[in-house]
């Protein structure tokens, strides 16, 4: 692989300093950063052996030079577009109600929900599985997150990461571990499932990423929560971060009725439950924690866990996690890493730069005080900490000579930046996912101009839509004819589209 200098933009190193280069340039060789720096300094890091492999130069003037975004708590749920008032729904459909996650969280209705995910995995083909794995990360990809942790998905962990792969990005896989259930009605939990398959699945994973030849994908234990979950899994994972010395990640804390359903179902509350399982560490990510008890706390700070949140989501679920109890912001006051990420569902939630706004404006606004998060904090939330939660803080999530070369180039010339000489905090306002016009991925540009410089969108689309309309029909009782029509509107906007741009094409034709 050549050489790649990126030169003139406005750089975000997002490192420990949290420094920004007016006129920034990165320069990177053999997938890893060489220098990142003002662009004099970059350009004289330039040596013959990066010429002569053909050095390609992009222009970064009017951008922002950013590392890719680490996006280390989502879930791929492509596959259940149409049920729960998915794509059957109509656009005039106002019967808008709160539901599972809502009020508090049906904590019980959640714990059934989570547990027949685990049914879908399996019955999707593998064919089914890989062409619905690489739209949906495309779109992760496509909205600059170079490096995904997946903390349990509604696919099979192997399509994940063969769909890495194809598209050059990065991606932490996982396992939709659950082997209990807290039914409604119950007084005590359920067992669904044998333990030890859990743990044998997550096993033979942790054993194939370990053999990954070209560093993209690795694999991590993940409970999908303490409510789907039995003491004798909670001590079978921390077997496996002990054996395979890796980090662990669960949804904990997330609702206000979760821990009197934990209380009730399992005798103590959900972090407790973690903490006496022994999976309490500074490599333990909390996902969304926003209900721990005043003692669970402490144990959090005292463990130096990583909290990992999505506020770009919580309104659209009625999730009051960070207002609430203000126990995220506080953490993060206390000194722990708090990172942003995008959650996952059937449709795409906002993305990391939205989830930086909603970080930047709701923080700031709670505290009255708008430098509780900076621009560049907001930065490190979706770069530099996330990829520590990840344990890849040696190697990704800022711009550091030694480190791979993940980065996004974002225009900032625009009307939103016009006399703005600070674009991060132009994009933060009037910025989004959207925006983000170059991907780069271990020194490869695997977008430009935001388009795919590699893959054929337009097929990865089609392949998405044929493989969700036949696990629809043959898994999850839709008709045939229902999901038809609906993919028809679908194929007949692509068709318009294709005529306007012909028409206008011919129109330039004539004109010349
Ligand atoms: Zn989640």
């Amino acid at each position: 692989m050549g050489a790649l200098l990126i030169r003139g933009g406005v750089l975000y190193p997002a490192d420990t300093t949290d420094r920004v280069v007016p006129d920034g340039a990165v320069l990177a060789a053999d997938g890893l950063i060489v220098a990142a720096g003002p662009s004099a300094e970059v350009e004289a890091a330039i040596r013959p052996e990066h010429r002569a492999g053909g050095l390609r130069v992009i222009d970064a003037h009017d951008r922002m030079i950013l590392p890719g975004f680490v996006n280390a708590h989502w879930h791929e749920m492509f596959a259940m577009r149409f049920p729960f008032k998915g794509a059957l729904r109509s656009a005039s459909d106002r019967d808008d109600k709160p539901v599972f996650m809502a009020l508090g969280g049906d904590v019980p209705q959640i714990s059934v929900v989570f547990d027949t995910f685990h049914d879908h995995v399996d019955r999707l083909t593998p064919d089914e599985a890989l062409a619905i794995a690489r739209y949906s990360m495309w779109t992760q990809l496509r909205s600059g997150v170079t490096t995904l942790g997946d903390v349990g998905s509604l696919n099979q962990p192997q399509a994940l990461a063969r769909a890495a792969r194809d598209l050059g990005m990065r991606v932490t896989v996982s396992t939709w571990a659950a082997d209990a259930v807290c039914a409604p009605g119950d007084s005590r939990f359920r067992r669904t499932r044998d333990t030890d398959l859990e743990l044998q699945r997550i096993e033979e994973l942790l054993d194939e990423c370990a053999a990954d030849p070209d560093g993209l994908v690795r694999a991590w234990p993940t409970a999908v929560y303490g409510t789907n979950m039995s003491d004798e899994l909670a001590a079978g994972f921390a077997d496996l971060i002990a054996r395979y010395d890796v980090p662990f990640a669960t949804h904990v804390g997330a609702l206000r009725n979760e821990a009197d359903v934990m209380l009730a179902y399992y005798g103590a509350t959900p972090v407790r439950r973690f903490a006496d399982a022994g999976l309490l560490s500074n490599r333990f990510m909390a996902v969304h924690c926003g209900f721990a008890d005043p003692g669970e706390r402490a144990l959090l700070i005292d463990a130096g866990a990583h909290i990992s949140h999505s506020p770009a989501k919580y309104g659209q679920a009625g999730e009051s996690t960070v207002s609430e109890t203000r126990v995220i912001p506080e953490f993060r006051r206390a000194g722990l890493d708090v990172s942003v990420s995008t959650d996952g569902a059937a449709v795409p939630l906002g993305g990391m730069p939205e989830a930086m706004r909603a970080v930047w404006q709701l923080y700031n606004e709670m505290y009255a005080d708008p430098t509780e998060v900076l621009p560049t904090d907001a930065l490190a939330m979706a770069t530099r900490l996330p990829a520590r939660g990840l344990d890849q803080g040696e190697r990704i999530g800022s711009l550091e000579p030694g480190k791979q070369a993940d980065l996004l180039l974002v225009p900032a010339g625009d009307w939103r930046y016009l006399l703005n000489p600070r674009p991060l905090e132009g994009f933060l306002s009037l910025g989004g996912s959207m925006d983000v016009e170059t991907v780069v991925v271990a020194g490869r540009v695997l977008i430009e101009d935001g388009r795919s410089t590699e893959l054929d969108e337009d097929a990865l689309e089609a392949e998405y839509l044929e493989a969700l309309s036949s696990f629809t029909v043959r898994c999850l009782g839709v008709d045939a004819d229902t999901v038809a029509a609906v993919l028809r509107r679908r194929t007949e906007t692509l068709e318009r589209r294709r005529r306007a741009a012909a028409a206008h094409h011919t129109g330039w034709r004539q004109a010349g």
